[in-house]
């Protein structure tokens, strides 16, 4: 039984730290920018970023994938955590959730840090007001 009572990301969502997320699931996109960040957080530069621990998908890049589909940069936890790209920020808020938000209870199912007692009334209002944070944490970055 769910109620449409108003809850906050902290009410539905928990990380539990246990990688499933960093594993698999396609690759995890990334801009020049997101390149830019990683390798000032590294001391590289973008092209070493890129050569070493990136890959193509298409025609977009991709974090690369340790053998076993791990991103390249989770040992025990996400190593690139400051910097880390805007879709491993925003899980599990994601808009794929705000277009399709029975999403949530598929997520559910493979992240343990997701609580699936929520009304689609308000987890739709909730995902929305964590990917709005976001955004306005994103535009007050350097
Ligand atoms: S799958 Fe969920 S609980 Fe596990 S690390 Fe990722 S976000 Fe956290
Ligand atoms: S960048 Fe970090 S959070 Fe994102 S997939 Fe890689 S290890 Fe996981």
């Amino acid at each position: 039984m769910t109620s449409d009572a108003p809850v906050s990301g902290a009410d539905i969502f928990e990380c539990q730290n246990c990688g499933q997320c960093c594993c698999g699931f396609g690759g995890t996109y990334v801009t020049p920018q997101n390149i830019a960040e990683i390798a000032d957080y590294l001391g590289l530069d973008s092209e070493q970023v890129r050569k070493n621990y990136c890959a193509p998908s298409g025609k977009k890049t991709v974090l690369a994938q340790k053998p076993g589909g791990y991103c390249v940069f989770w040992d025990e936890k996400c190593t690139i955590h400051p910097v880390k790209p805007r879709m491993c920020r925003a899980w599990p808020f994601i808009e794929n959730v705000l277009r399709a938000p029975e999403n949530w209870y598929i997520m559910a199912d493979s992240c343990p840090g997701i609580k699936p007692g929520v009304s689609e009334p308000a987890l739709v209002a909730c995902v929305r007001h964590e990917l709005a944070r976001l955004e306005a944490h994103n535009a007050i970055l350097p």
